[in-house]
């Protein structure tokens, strides 16, 4: 494999070829899938690549999370059976009074966990409202916040947070700034480059984008102590992603900026139809200019603002379970980034303890014809 030949072509280069992928042997330009759950040593006994057993994570992962961890700009990358999971490796390494901040409007999943941990481990944490001037900063205490957690944008409000200066706060407070960069996959922001310390992907989205497989990923700025010891806890609860998934994620990861691309314009196009229609009460896209953190997403999503964007119902709640129920084009399901578009009802698969207006309809735009999709909200509408 040709790594390192090819450090200055760019992000959706380095995706397309999996990184001028080139087998040493046989020459195939696509890797092998390596399901090997134990690895034999050399002459000297000593393992030929760093490899022992199944749970240090396959070959095949390996070559995954090398193309991540290039496109990201990153000291290292580690991939995870799911988004949860890689959560849940970088939270395993806090200490009972250490203390984490994080926005109010956020991935579920992550609050959920937060809160178990500030119940169970004596981990605290504090979520602020990302929309209002100082909170940030004001959620950090110097010397005990060991990590800022943020979304930008965050879901499924679409509120942007500036990566910059919340990495700024948080290392005067002393913390590690980790983004959830589930939603602005590296085609669009590097987060790394904006100073955060960790970057964190559902790769289960966007870089898979086939919605068939759970993924999770890490990358790192610097490959130190904490480093190490997030992949220790990944071997001893033998979460490294399998050869199969990593497989279908290089196989994603290939077709990445296209997708990307035309996620950002069918959601572009939809968020302009949309604006100001009689039975919409309000469109949250952080690509229309009407939006209050245009300015800042700008800057941050370098390639196209992402086909994430969330419709407020004008008629209620009732209204916007109507709505969900009646497309037939988008399909009426959770999650995102695939190449199929979807709409939820956000409320309904949170639960009671949701945050969400009630009347929020949350769209991921896929790769469909634009105006299959217009059409099918259209009549959902009438
Ligand atoms: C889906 C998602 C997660 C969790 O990832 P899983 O792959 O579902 O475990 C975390 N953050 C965001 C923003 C997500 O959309």
């Amino acid at each position: 494999m040709a790594e390192g030949k090819n450090d200055q072509t760019s992000a959706a280069t380095r995706l397309a070829q999996a990184l001028h992928y080139v087998h040493p042997v046989h020459g195939a330009v696509v890797p092998g899938i390596e399901p090997a759950s134990t690895f034999a040593r050399d002459g000297e006994y000593a393992p030929m690549d760093g490899k022992l057993y199944g749970r240090d994570g396959s070959p095949t992962t390996d070559q995954a999370e090398k193309i991540l961890n290039s496109v990201e700009g990153g000291a290292g990358a580690m991939l995870f059976t799911s988004g949860m999971s890689a959560i849940v490796a970088l939270f395993e390494t806090l200490k009972a009074g250490d203390h984490i901040a994080a926005p109010v409007v956020m991935y579920h999943g992550t609050a959920t966990w937060l809160n178990r941990m500030a119940e169970m481990r004596g981990i605290e944490a504090t979520f602020f409202d990302s929309t209002q001037e100082g909170a940030l900063e004001a959620a950090l205490r110097p010397g005990q916040t060991r990590m800022l957690w943020i979304e930008s944008p965050t879901n499924p409000n679409w509120d942007v947070i500036d990566i910059a200066a919340a990495t700024d706060a948080a290392h005067a407070a002393g913390a590690l700034l980790i983004a959830d960069c589930t939603v602005t996959p590296p085609v669009t922001t590097k987060a790394l480059s904006f100073g955060a310390d960790i970057v964190f992907h559902s790769a289960t989205k966007y870089l898979n984008g086939h919605s068939d497989i759970t993924a999770g990923a890490l990358i790192t700025r610097e490959a130190g102590p904490l480093w190490d010891d997030i992949r220790a806890v990944r071997v001893l609860q033998g979460t490294a992603l399998p050869a199969f998934e990593s497989w279908l994620l290089i196989r994603g990861m290939r077709t990445l900026a296209l997708r990307f691309e035309r996620c950002s314009s069918n959601a572009m196009a939809i968020a302009q139809h949309f604006e100001g229609h009689p039975r919409i009460a309000a469109v949250l896209y952080p690509g229309l200019d009407s939006h209050p953190g245009h300015a800042i997403a700008s800057k941050q999503m370098r390639a196209g603002y992402g086909g994430m964007l969330s419709l407020l119902a004008a008629g209620g709640e009732d209204h916007a379970r109507r709505i969900a129920t009646r497309c037939k084009v988008f399909l009426p399901a959770t999650s995102l980034g695939g190449v199929e578009s979807l709409i939820e009802h956000r409320i309904a698969v949170e639960g009671p303890h949701s945050v969400v207006a009630p009347n929020l309809l949350r769209l991921s735009v896929g790769i469909e014809d634009v105006a299959d999709l217009i059409a099918d909200l259209e009549q959902a509408l009438a």
